[in-house]
């Protein structure tokens, strides 16, 4: 394939990508921004082939197979709540990738067009030394992250006295052997980059507790991106810049959305702290000790039949037991029953933003039933029941009247308001920010005690009746 033509597929394969991720931004337009990113990846793929500068297809077709096989059969077997630490998973490849290609064009810069041994052009240096200085950081923090999420290591936060001001040292040193490595070239001043950022890339993130992971997975994301974009830079790779790119300001424009909606700077989560078990234990005892109505899944289905309109809350509990089929099954019966059934969705109900949009959308909720926050807000206060399962941060008041809690200023869905709420969860326990619920104990409330695929079978059941 000729320079000209390549430049061009990489360019359309380029579009194809901004097509995806502007496809991506909505549940209607979802599946098209997947057939684009799919028909750009294919056509970056192809095109990289039929270059001339390949000089065997062996290897590359054998990696082409391992690589995509093993994740064909990860991607079919993953669950969607285990989403956020295959992603921390993937960009660890990327960041040894950019170390990895970062370290075969300095030891045989000829190859990569960029210079000869010991003497490779300031520019490419430039980019090399931050290409592999950032992949470091999010390879060893992706490992972390994902071993936090998965529970392979204690999510808790490992904190130490002077642990801020030994990482900002660190920073500070790499920032040095970076400009020292692009004004002499030394092999040493390499090495010593890459180890350093591996070391950085595991004392950032071992303060952050595991619940503050879907921020930083969403981070390293934006990391991995601005490490391929630097490697781009040394590969002469046009696409790897834009999509490189790309992948950086989306992951980055991904963390703040997440840090908006929980009212939380960027700093307070990278400081970590935040939620824990010992909140969430504490809240759960003092709960113990005050009134609240349990009611079963006939009292429910009682209440919900003779509701003239339900407003559904769903969070990450509705993930965990996946119920969001019985819950749509459910919702299709009251709807038989004349009830008008909507869902609201909080930005950061669940895991990961797009989290519970994408449960629904699985199991064929319509779309014009499911809305935002500020879309349905106000109607709570003249619905009959609002039904919340598996979510508890999102609607807890505290977020409003409490100045001392640490979900404070949060934007909460006003599940109160509504004449009826209706929470489903296994106990009184705390959610992710490990703080009491007052809600639980208000007089219109019930509690629905019970994982949440089998109290809606249970109102199921009550309602075929
Ligand atoms: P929460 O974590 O606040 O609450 C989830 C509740 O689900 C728990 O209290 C738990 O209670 C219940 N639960 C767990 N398993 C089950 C089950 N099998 N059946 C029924 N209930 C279950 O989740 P929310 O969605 O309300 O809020 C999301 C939280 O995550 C917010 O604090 C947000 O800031 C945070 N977050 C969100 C991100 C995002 O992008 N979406 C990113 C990072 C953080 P019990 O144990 O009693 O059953």
């Amino acid at each position: 394939m000729s320079v000209t033509a390549s430049y061009l597929a990489y360019l359309v394969s380029s579009v194809c990508c901004i097509m995806a991720l502007r496809g991506l931004s909505g549940p209607n337009t979802a599946n098209n921004g997947l057939r684009f990113g799919i028909a750009g990846m294919a056509l970056a793929i192809l095109t990289t082939l039929a270059l001339h500068e390949v000089q065997s297809y062996g290897l590359i077709i054998l990696g082409i197979a391992v690589g995509g096989g093993i994740g064909a059969v990860i991607a079919k077997k993953i669950e969607m709540t285990a989403l956020p630490q295959l992603v921390a998973a993937f960009h660890s490849l990327v960041g040894l990738a950019a170390v990895l290609i970062a370290g075969a064009a300095f030891s045989n810069p000829e190859a990569y067009n960029i210079g000869t041994p010991g003497d490779i052009h300031p520019g490419s240096l430039i980019e090399m030394s931050l290409g592999v200085a950032i992949g470091a950081v999010t390879f060893t923090g992706s490992i972390i992250a994902f071993g936090k999420l998965q529970g392979i290591i204690p999510g808790a936060p490992v904190v130490f006295p002077g642990q801020h001001p030994l990482n900002a040292t660190l920073g500070a040193v790499l920032l040095g052997l970076i400009v020292l490595l692009c004004s002499t070239g030394s092999p040493f001043l390499f090495w010593a980059i890459v180890v350093l950022a591996l070391a950085l890339g595991i004392l950032m993130i071992i303060p952050i507790g595991g619940a503050d992971m879907p921020v930083i997975v969403s981070m390293l994301n934006s990391y991995s991106g601005w490490a391929a974009a630097g490697i781009g830079f040394t590969l002469h790779n046009n696409l790897l810049i834009i999509v490189g790119a790309l992948v950086g300001s989306s992951g980055a424009i991904l963390s703040y959305i997440m840090c908006k909606g929980m009212n939380r700077s960027f700093f307070n989560v990278i400081l970590g702290g935040f939620g824990g078990e010992a909140a969430g234990g504490a809240a759960a005892a003092a709960a113990s000790d005050r009134p609240v109505k349990i009611g079963s899944a006939e009292d429910a289905a009682f209440i919900l039949k003779n509701a003239s309109s339900v407003i559904i809350v769903p969070g990450y509990g509705m993930a965990v037991a996946q119920a969001q089929h019985a819950l749509r099954e459910m919702c299709d019966l009251l709807k038989e029953e004349g009830v008008k059934v909507r869902y609201a969705i909080h930005p950061v109900a669940g895991r990961m933003p797009g989290h519970m949009n994408v449960l629904l959308a699985e199991a064929s909720v319509p779309y014009d039933e499911v809305q935002e926050l500020e879309e349905i807000n106000r109607d709570f206060a003249q619905t009959d029941v609002a039904f919340v399962i598996g979510a508890n941060d999102i609607t807890n008041p505290a977020a409003k009247k409490d100045p001392s809690s640490p979900i404070y200023g949060m934007p909460i869905l006003d599940v109160e308001s509504a004449g009826t709420t209706l929470f489903v969860k296994r106990s009184l326990g705390s959610g992710y920010a490990g703080i009491d619920n007052e809600l639980f104990f208000y007089d219109n409330t019930m509690m629905l005690l019970g994982d949440a695929k089998a109290m809606c079978e249970g109102i199921i059941k009550a309602l075929e009746q």
